[in-house]
């Protein structure tokens, strides 16, 4: 199927606004840097408390409102008027302002603890601290994924039990088929703020949740969701949340040693105190920033690899594989997906094979499976 020049346009301007966001995030830290504004602010929040937990707090104050101004007309034109524009979007503008303030609110709180754990090791440990912090980050991203779907989520959306008993013991049953034990299915009100829709299966232990937006129950028959959910499943059964922990492990052990032996080898050029001079914060940044960039295509090749997986779990796990490929179509169509993005973008940025790909896959697989199931390739 060819995309349209609607959905094109759409895809051309998201791209032009992330890659002027991402290139601005980047100016704004530099600027900080050279400028020696970061050591100013720096000064001025030791001006108020020498203790440097109380310190790091106000710089990140003074952080936060110079990279949320700089930032915000972006993020409008990106978050609420082009969503606006092709008519993806529910959200007045009162709400998208509101939902800005709770991201300031959680993303502020969540920064704060981590870049205070951050700097308390490199005082207490300069020498080990990046393995100490990296041990840290990581469990404190298995404890996010367990309470997520229950602290977090729900600041933004507002969800309930599925109404509709038959669909719910029919998913229940697909995970108990795919060995997870799923502590419930829940209707996400995604509506009140988009158009688009979306599934997942969410959280870890005791938080293991289905989640169905509105969107897509309004839209899809029982057989659609149950071929969206079964994907969802196939993450599930090939221990995908564990393998993207292990990868997030893998890139934060190595980050933290890079921005060590970065911050060892310029702070006292740029002059800094030293390692724990939070004043370094917008270096560190920049040396994330270069490393996740460098790193996004093989973490995207992986992803794409992953989906791949659960889409032939999906196949193997329905009974009736058109309503794998109609659900596609759905989304496709709901969230204006570009269902055959150029190569090179999908190979750098995107973390789904194309829309196009799967569904050739899709009908791949069912010629090569036929009508027995069993038969069917794991690939
Ligand atoms: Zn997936």
């Amino acid at each position: 199927m060819e995309d349209s020049p609607r959905v094109k346009q759409y895809h051309r301007a998201q791209r032009i606004l992330s890659v002027a966001a991402f290139l601005l995030d980047a100016l704004v830290l530099v600027v900080l840097l050279a400028s020696g504004w970061s050591i100013s602010m720096r000064a001025a929040a030791e001006r108020l408390t020498l203790h440097p937990a109380p310190a790091l707090l106000v710089y990140l104050l003074f952080f936060g409102a110079i990279t949320k101004v700089v930032g915000l007309p972006l993020d409008y034109i990106r978050g609420f008027r082009l969503e606006h524009r092709y008519g993806l979007s529910n959200l007045r503008l009162a709400g998208w302002v509101k939902d800005q303030l709770k991201g300031l609110a959680v993303g502020g709180l969540l920064a704060a603890v981590g870049l205070e754990c951050l700097y308390g090791t490199m005082r207490r440990w300069p020498e080990h601290w990046w393995i100490i912090s990296a041990t840290l980050f990581v469990a404190f991203f298995v404890l996010l994924a367990n309470l997520a779907p229950v602290l977090i989520f729900p600041i933004f959306f507002k969800f309930k039990p599925l109404a509709n008993p038959a669909l719910t013991e029919r998913l229940l049953e697909l995970s108990r088929r795919a060995g997870t034990r799923v502590r419930g299915v829940f209707e996400w009100k995604l509506s009140e703020k988009s158009k688009k829709a979306n599934a997942a299966l969410v959280g870890l232990g005791n938080t293991r949740r289905i989640i169905l937006a509105d969107t897509l129950l309004d839209r899809f028959s029982d057989d659609e969701v149950e071929a969206v959910l079964a994907h969802e499943l196939g993450h599930h059964v090939h221990h995908h949340m564990a393998m993207n922990l292990a990868v997030q492990a893998v890139a934060t052990y190595f980050g933290f040693f890079v921005v060590d032996r970065i911050l060892a080898r310029f702070s006292s050029a740029c002059g800094f105190r030293g390692l724990a001079d939070f004043a370094n914060l917008p270096l560190l940044l920049l040396v994330g920033t270069a490393l996740s960039l460098l790193l996004l295509p093989a973490v995207n090749g992986f992803s794409r690899r992953m989906e791949r997986q659960a889409d032939a779990y999906a196949l193997r796990s329905i009974r009736d594989r058109t309503t794998f490929i109609s659900s596609m179509e759905k989304l496709a169509d709901l969230n204006l997906a570009e269902t055959q993005p150029p190569a090179w973008i999908e190979f750098i940025f995107h973390s789904h094979p194309s829309l196009e790909k799967r569904i050739a896959f899709a009908r791949e697989f069912s010629e090569q499976a036929g009508c027995d199931p069993a038969t069917a390739p794991d690939s």
